[in-house]
């Protein structure tokens, strides 16, 4: 394992802004990646990454809302439930955060790393966290999106 640069908006706004590809096969590649984002991710004390943060436009996306490890491999969200708006932050925005709506509960489907499809749902926190992270892969930074910037 091993921890990975994260990119930032301000060196790498156009690369972030980028769609990134499915993947096709589960190959070593692939479980080192979602091994070294998951590191990554508890380094920087983030609570999700996406591939393309790390300069991979695959998708494949890490979360950890302080439930446990999530990894999903070409997630898509297939529902979606009412509204929240609060503060969100990225690591690949340092040092900004600002408010944005999502739904309140959404449900992903997925392929996990044994290549088994799975359903997570989430709400709340873990709901935003998963908006944010398939957002990623779509090329969407939150901060594309957002209300309002949060200002101290
Ligand atoms: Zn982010």
């Amino acid at each position: 394992m091993a921890i990975r640069e994260i990119l930032t908006t301000n060196d790498e706004s156009e690369f972030l802004h980028k769609k990134s590809r499915e993947v096709t096969e589960i190959d070593n590649r692939i479980l080192t990646l979602l091994d070294d984002m998951a590191e990554t991710m508890y380094d920087a004390n983030g609570v999700g990454l996406a591939a393309p943060q790390v300069g991979i436009l695959r998708r494949v996306v890490v979360i950890d809302v302080g439930d446990g490890l999530i990894e999903l491999i070409n997630p898509v969200i297939v529902y979606k439930k009412g509204e929240q708006i609060d503060a969100e932050g990225c690591l690949s925005v340092p040092g900004r955060s600002g408010t944005v709506a999502r739904p309140e509960k959404v449900k992903v489907r997925a392929l996990n790393r044994n290549g088994e499809e799975i359903t997570v749902s989430g709400e709340g926190l873990l709901a935003r966290a998963l908006c944010h992270e398939i957002d990623h892969l779509n090329g969407t930074v939150y901060t594309d999106i957002m209300i309002a910037e949060i200002t101290e």
